[in-house]
């Protein structure tokens, strides 16, 4: 028998050479009995940081964990290795509950996953007090941030932990966390004398592109024509229906694509999961639902064809692709209707008002990320809080620069019309407006009486779309959750409406060819 050593275990049991970048000094912390707080994008290796010290510390280490669904897969990994692990959930049944419970106190286990909702309650925490503990893990951290994306109410209670089981260590963890999410978890888990271990977030090998629709079915297969033969990826879409017509598309296209979405049956996601993990060149298409625990390194593109509804979401999802390091793409194609699709889904869910409010702060940020012409790279590591020193020259801003042309006349014409329509059209009418188009619903508005009916016919439907979607980006433009999307003027607008200030608008190049420099990595 070998020592106890971290380095030990981590050769012997888990099989690896040397430990990457901060698991070291990250175990070392835990192992001395420090609390800590690490965030690490996907991929990193945050479990070790966790399994290690739980084997090489006396007792059992315990895992709270949102992810139910996994815990089985991930108990049954660890007992391959030759670990003692056990779960607990409320997917298994009372008897193997309760074997599970008594090897907990017995001592016999080495690690213990547990649900959040299951571990703050009394009998569980009284379970505890008679179990020896080596720490308290505490997964996907971010969910106890109230404004977060993955909220749940249950990580709140954790710092019962902290108050019940003052000496023992923990450890929380998260792969996602702006700023103010990281103080939000120190503050709400006491984490205030854990050492912080905070690894960039900068993905250099992953190429960041995003480009408005325009036929985005030509798009995609454009790009996986031209750039991604015989590669696996994942293209994601904002529902179920999408998921499934595209899919059904693309198999239509020659390509081994798989749709994936929590309305499927568990067999056949099970299944499709499976294939996408196994083979070299399957497409899995898939909601949201898809990637939370798929560990798939050779992943070499993720497609949205529908805008994420927040910053956090979108680095989550386009983190899945090139883990291995290897050169991999990031193809967001986006276009107004996503913006108004999403605010209509944040105005009728659940949730207080400021909380819709803040989800709403979160989609106009998104929407900034899409529609700047700066650097996106240095504009989304600045979201996380790391500041890139330089341009990154992987990304399509640095790839191809964007043109700006002065948009003060037509922006002028775009706004006005808004107001004379009383605010209460979304872009489509609007357009119709300006374009001067005869159709049933501007005879029955009598707009084709206003002063703006027709006064720009000298633009392209796409050009106006280019410049309402800026104009809500800037933040000029609201829409109004309620009301079909309708145009709100901002107040912001006024100096552009007197003509007081000239407006630089971007040129749109979606139907520019990709860039043909690829970064060699
Ligand atoms: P995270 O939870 O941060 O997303 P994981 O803990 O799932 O990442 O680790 C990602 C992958 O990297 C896993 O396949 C894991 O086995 C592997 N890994 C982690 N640490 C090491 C290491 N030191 N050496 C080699 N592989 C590692
Ligand atoms: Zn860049």
């Amino acid at each position: 028998m070998t020592a106890n050593t971290p380095l030990n275990i981590l050769q012997h049991t888990f099989g690896y050479e040397a430990f990457r970048q901060p698991q070291q000094d990250i175990i070392d912390c835990v192992c001395q009995g420090g609390d800590a707080l690490v965030i690490m994008p996907t991929g990193g290796g945050k479990s070790l940081c966790y399994q290690i010290p739980s084997l090489a510390r006396s007792g059992v280490g315990i895992v709270v964990s949102p992810l139910i669904a996994l815990m089985e897969d991930q108990v049954n990994a660890l007992k391959e290795l030759g670990v003692n692990a056990g779960y607990l959930n409320s997917a298994l049944d009372l008897r193997t509950a309760q074997q599970v419970e008594q090897d907990l106190i017995s001592g016999e286990l080495d690690l213990l996953y547990i649900a959040p909702e299951r571990l703050v309650q009394p009998r569980t925490l009284a379970l505890l007090a008679q179990a020896p503990l080596a720490l308290f893990a505490i997964d996907e951290a971010h969910c106890v941030a109230q404004w977060g994306h993955d909220f749940r109410a249950d990580y709140l209670s954790l710092n019962i932990l902290h108050e019940r089981f003052p000496n023992v260590p923990r450890i929380a963890l998260t792969a996602t966390a702006d700023q103010r999410t990281q103080a939000e978890i120190v503050e709400r888990l006491s984490l205030n004398n854990a050492q912080q271990f905070i690894s960039g977030f900068d993905r250099p090998n992953i190429q960041y592109r995003i480009q408005q629709k325009d036929k985005p079915r030509n798009q995609l297969l454009n790009f996986l024509q031209l750039e991604q033969a015989g590669n696996a990826g994942i293209v994601y879409c904002l529902s179920r229906k999408k998921v499934e017509e595209t899919a059904a598309w693309l198999v239509t296209q020659g390509y081994d694509a798989l749709p994936y979405h929590a309305g499927l049956p568990a067999a056949t996601r099970q299944q499709n999961q499976m294939r996408f993990l196994r083979d070299d060149n399957v497409i899995i298409v898939a909601t949201i639902a898809f990637g939370m625990g798929i560990d798939k390194p050779d992943v070499r593109f993720v497609v949205h064809l529908d805008m994420p509804k927040s910053v956090e979401a979108y680095y989550q999802e386009t983190g899945r692709a090139g883990r291995d390091g290897d050169a991999a793409t990031a193809l967001l194609l986006y276009g107004l209707e996503d913006v108004v699709k999403l605010q209509q889904m944040m105005a009728t869910s659940e949730g207080s008002e400021e909380f819709k409010r803040h989800e709403q702060q979160r989609l106009s940020v998104m929407l900034g990320l899409c529609e700047i012409t700066t650097c996106r790279r240095a504009t989304l590591l600045r979201y996380f809080g790391d500041e890139l020193p330089h341009p990154c020259g992987n990304c399509d801003n640095c790839l191809q620069p964007a043109d700006t042309w002065d948009a003060s006349e037509p922006v002028r014409m775009a706004l006005s019309c808004v107001y004379r329509s009383e605010q209460r059209f979304g872009a489509s009418h609007v357009i119709d407006i300006l374009r001067g188009s005869d159709n049933e619903k501007i005879r029955k508005f009598g707009h084709d009486k206003l002063s703006t009916y027709g006064i720009g016919k000298g633009l392209a439907i796409t050009e106006w779309r280019s410049i309402f979607r800026q104009l809500v980006a800037r933040g000029y433009l609201t829409v109004d959750p309620n009301g079909y999307g309708s145009l709100i003027l901002t107040e912001s607008c006024r100096p552009i409406l007197r003509g007081e200030e000239p407006i630089e608008l971007r040129k749109d190049k979606a139907t520019l060819k990709a860039p043909s420099v690829r970064k060699r990595l």
